[in-house]
């Protein structure tokens, strides 16, 4: 079950790949949280990709490959996973293809609006890596994570001109990567405008379809 979720920062990805990720059993791996950790962790990979990912740009296609390749090479992806954030562009795309034979791709597709939403209130835990938001999913405790106790943080590149950027990025580089695997019969579209709950009920059929068949 090896599944790429496609879509706008703020679109939910992160948020259903962890759902999904508990749910199946299969990991969830997102491109941005292996980069955020390269920073946390003062790596050559961190000081990299740390000027490009403040401003909401994309971190040069060779630098991110390296950990990708790194983390799906690790057992527990062997059975499948749930890739977020990678590809970004078409050239990415290409590259994944030459690596993993992809099943399904679901493209979460949300409105400006609820983007600008749904951004501006995340928060993010420092350790685990977790989602919340102050007014949809608020933390028990201010500014501390409800699952491992870990410091929940406005990431950098939250703010207006970054989020303007990555939007800018994510329309120009990553939406063509819509037709590109709809013309390969690949695609699924998800309307991510609803409530967690309520998405979640259309893509959890779709996944669990394909758990059978593997
Ligand atoms: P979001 O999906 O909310 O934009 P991510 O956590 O996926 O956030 O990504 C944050 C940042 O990490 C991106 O803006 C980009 O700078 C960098 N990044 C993540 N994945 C990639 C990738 N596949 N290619 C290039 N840059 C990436």
């Amino acid at each position: 079950m090896r599944i790429v979720l496609l879509g706008a920062p703020g679109a939910g990805k992160g948020t259903y790949a962890r759902l999904l990720s508990e749910k199946y059993k299969i990991p969830h791996i997102s491109t941005g949280d292996l980069l955020r950790q390269a920073i946390k962790e003062h790596t050559a990979l961190g000081a990299k990709s740390k000027p490009f990912m403040d401003q909401g740009r994309l971190v040069p296609d060779e630098v991110v490959l390296r950990p990708l390749k790194k983390r799906l090479g690790e057992p527990d992806a062997r059975n499948g996973f749930l890739l977020d954030g990678y590809p970004r562009n078409i050239h990415q795309a290409d590259t994944l293809a030459a690596l993993e034979k992809i099943d399904k791709v679901i493209s979460f597709e949300v409105s400006l609006p609820v983007i600008m939403e749904r951004i501006g209130g995340r928060r993010t835990c420092e350790k685990c890596a977790s989602i919340f938001h102050v007014k949809n999913m608020p933390v028990k405790v201010e500014g501390v994570c409800d699952k491992c106790g870990g410091r929940v943080y406005q990431r950098k590149d939250e703010t207006p001109l970054a989020l303007e950027i990555r939007l800018e990025t994510y329309k120009k580089e990553t939406s063509p990567l819509v037709e590109y695997y709809a013309q390969k019969g690949m695609l699924m579209r998800v309307n991510a405008d609803y409530p967690i709950e309520k998405v979640n009920l259309i893509i959890d059929p779709i996944i669990s379809e394909l758990n059978k068949i593997r």
